[in-house]
């Protein structure tokens, strides 16, 4: 059975000294529930504080980078790579976040060549995929996200289980409207078959995790499906009391 992961995504939040309390807090709470694998993902300017904290607390709970750029150095100005994020102490790195996807211009192609450099330089991608409401609308649901994971299963399927794929609805995003966990299953259903397309070993070993407004009192019944195996939490993972039920409920 795949180990169930937790992963919290502070996104543009609690990046200076308050991310040490957080951190602590955080590992506080994985150590309770060591069957749950436990991840967070700071700001840039917080994640060696963070590092910094988990080590002292001797925590398995792992730290990711929410974004970086697929060249090893080089003239981009504002970017960071894989291997400044391990040199931070980062061993995760979410990558296609729709956010960045939305408001940043990132394209599957962006997308795929992240995974690719994030599994080169041995960081664990998080790719991240999922329709808009317009797209859920129009009923592309199923063909949007088939074509998001389509292009980056080639690189997933090169060490297969080191990466994850999370499947995030925009319109679920930061609204406070979760998908159904029969619609969310259903989508996370066809992820796993493309993932045992490209190999059996693939599928088995890949966590999927569900993201959008996922919150202590309806964790449980996402969670509870077959084929999700983690959640991707925003906006409750930014409370350490908060983020400790919703590592309990999985
Ligand atoms: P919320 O949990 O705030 O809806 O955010 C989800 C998300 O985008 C996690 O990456």
């Amino acid at each position: 059975a795949r180990r169930p992961l937790i992963a919290g995504n502070w996104k543009m939040n609690v990046g200076g000294p308050e991310a040490m309390p957080l951190a602590a807090g955080v590992a506080r709470a994985a150590k309770e529930f060591s069957r749950v694998e436990v991840v967070v993902a700071p700001p840039y300017t917080a994640l060696a504080a963070a590092a910094h904290e988990l080590a002292e607390a001797k925590s398995e709970v792992g730290l990711a980078a929410q974004n970086m750029h697929p060249e090893v150095s080089g003239a981009f100005t504002g970017e960071i790579s894989a291997g400044m994020l391990r040199d931070s102490g980062a061993s995760w790195v979410i990558v296609g976040h729709s956010e960045r996807r939305q408001l940043f211009g990132e394209t599957d192609e962006m997308v795929t060549r992240k995974v690719a450099a994030a599994i080169a330089a041995e960081i664990r991608p998080i790719a991240c995929v999922g329709e808009t409401l317009e797209e859920r609308e129009a009923g592309q649901t199923l063909a949007v996200v088939e074509r998001q994971v389509r292009a980056f299963l080639d690189e997933l399927a090169k060490a297969p289980g080191f990466g994850v794929v999370a499947y995030e609805p925009v319109w679920a995003i930061g609204t406070g409207k979760v998908a159904s966990p029969a619609d969310a299953q259903e989508v996370h259903a066809m992820i796993r078959g493309l993932l045992a397309r490209a190999s059996i070993g693939l599928a088995s070993a890949t966590r999927v995790l569900y993201g959008g407004s996922v919150k202590a009192d309806n964790a449980v019944g996402l969670l509870e499906q077959a084929d999700i195996d983690g959640a991707l939490v925003g906006g409750a993972s930014l409370d350490a009391a908060g983020f400790r039920k919703i590592i309990e409920a999985a």
